[in-house]
């Protein structure tokens, strides 16, 4: 197992705290992983620093053909990767193995043609005797900060986009799931010239907050919490930074009483308890149509009930335990309270399982109002709760009341009704009929205080390279 981070083209461990490092299936200790020093942090800035001259006047063409390398090597070795993966973050081994890593080599392939083909504005003469043309330059150091629920992921979204756009970057992974990120140190440091990515290890409070202030990094791209967010934004207020915020959800799912209410069954069982409910545009906050509700709601209980966790033989899983005992007593402690309420039931899980682990039983809460706190705070655990709706405004009203804007989903064979929905709803993705289908070709980010900035797609290179006007008077 690799255990140092990557500053230049040293491998080394950090010099600070110990952060345990768990494996959520079982509760135990995989290792202890010394966290940064902020000499360290210095140390791969100026890494980054110094690798940025050169990065940045590699062609497009040379980027990409580094990008697809990266790629063919991850998958080359996509069983190592989904293995400890599924060990750091307790996630079945099919699920990584079988959907993340393929997405995970369609990203860096995704960059690596994407950055060959940018657009802008023709050059011309928009002033007489003079010739514009647009620029597409990197935004400089990038410092990139990643979550618990999806690390090599979220390390692909992160990396790719901005390494394409000829930046360099100081990256830290969550402290709960370093152990991919580690791994992919060595692949990049064997394919990259030195110093273009740098990994190192700790905590927000102390190692994150040290990439987030300082003064030589000129972007910081965080997904995370909405306080996490806010703490960037505050930093970044200093130095005048870049940011690129993606800062959780609670997408609402619009049941109108004309769906194929088999299809949202199955739609919301697979996409409102994917990685345990621990996915920020998790189709957890629901919305049935008082004309279709008791069956739906009946129906969704059982096949929830369903959901397969915590066998002994991983292969039969669909979905695994939560990160941490914090966060399963965070989210016991949402259900509990949401219990305590008369006008809400608990029709299926609602309880801790197993005797070892952090699982939690798949849950669905009916009967919950808009003022609920399940309805409008995010749980990021198995956890859905369904509001009843008889006029399709309150439904609408109720989607949009939300602090969040990721995602969101509507279910009818209506199209009419279906895009006129779309249109209300103030989120940076909605899926009408289905819901979380992602493919690298197209943006994921947010709206509200889900943050800005967008995952995947042209749009994160746009994000991750600065537009510059250049004219000759002639
Ligand atoms: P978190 O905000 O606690 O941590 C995210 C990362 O930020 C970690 O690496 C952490 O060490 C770092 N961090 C924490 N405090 C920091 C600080 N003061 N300065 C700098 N860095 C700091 O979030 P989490 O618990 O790891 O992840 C869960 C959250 O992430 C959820 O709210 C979820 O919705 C959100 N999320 C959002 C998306 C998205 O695409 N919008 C995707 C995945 C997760």
């Amino acid at each position: 197992m690799d255990t140092q981070m990557l500053i230049g083209s040293k491998f080394e461990a950090g010099t600070e705290t110990e952060e345990r490092v768990l494996n959520p299936k079982t509760g135990e200790t995989i290792l202890d992983l010394p966290e940064a020093s902020l000499a360290q942090v210095d140390a791969a800035v100026d890494a980054a620093e110094k690798a940025f001259d050169s990065w940045s006047a590699t062609t497009p063409s040379e980027r990409s053909a580094y990008l697809l390398k990266i790629a063919d090597a991850i998958e080359k070795d996509a069983d190592g990767f989904a293995a400890l993966e599924s060990l750091n973050c307790g996630k079945p081994i099919n699920a990584v193995r079988n959907d993340e890593i393929p997405a995970i080599v369609d990203c860096w392939r995704f960059f690596a043609g994407a950055i060959r083909s940018l657009h802008a504005p023709v050059a011309g003469e928009y002033l007489p005797g003079h010739t514009s043309m647009i620029r597409r330059d990197p935004v400089g150091i990038v410092g990139s900060i990643a979550p618990w629920n999806y690390p090599l992921m979220m390390m692909a979204w992160k990396l790719a986009p901005a390494i394409a756009g000829g930046n360099t970057v100081v990256f830290k992974p969550s402290e709960q799931t370093p152990l991919t990120a580690l791994k992919m140190a060595k692949l990049l440091a064997d394919i990259l010239p030195e110093g273009v990515v740098n990994v190192v290890l700790g905590r927000g409070e102390s190692v994150g907050n040290a990439i987030i202030n300082h003064a030589k990094v000129n972007m910081v791209s965080i997904t995370g919490d909405i306080a996490t967010g806010k703490k960037v934004l505050a930093a970044a207020a200093k130095t005048v930074k870049r940011t690129h915020l993606e800062l959780g959800g609670k997408a609402p799912v619009i049941v109108y009483d004309d769906a194929d209410i088999e299809a949202v069954v199955a739609g919301i069982r697979t996409f409102g308890f994917y990685n345990a409910g621990q996915d920020c545009t998790a189709a957890c906050r629901i919305y049935a149509s008082d004309k279709i509700y008791d069956n739906f709601v009946a129906d969704l209980a059982s096949a929830v009930s369903t959901l397969k966790f915590n066998q002994a033989d991983d292969t039969e899983n669909e979905i695994g335990p939560l990160i941490s005992r914090r966060q399963r007593d965070r989210v016991e402690s949402f259900v509990t309270r949401a219990s305590e309420h008369a006008h809400m039931e608990i029709v299926t899980g609602g309880k801790v399982s197993g005797e070892k682990g952090f699982f939690y039983a798949p849950t669905v809460v009916a009967g919950a109002l808009q003022d609920d706190e399940i309805v409008r705070r995010e749980v990021f655990g198995p956890v859905v709760s369904v509001t009843r709706f008889s006029e399709t405004d309150d439904a609408i009203a109720w989607a949009n009341d939300s602090d969040y804007g990721l995602a969101s989903s509507v279910w009818t064979k209506d199209i009419s009704r279906a895009m006129k929905t779309a249109a209300r709803l103030r989120y940076g993705c909605t899926w009408i009929n289905t819901h979380f289908m992602l493919c690298n070709e197209m943006p994921h980010g947010g709206l509200k205080q889900s943050g800005y900035g967008k995952d995947m797609s042209v749009y994160a290179l746009e994000d991750y390279t600065a537009v510059r006007h250049v004219m000759i008077a002639h």
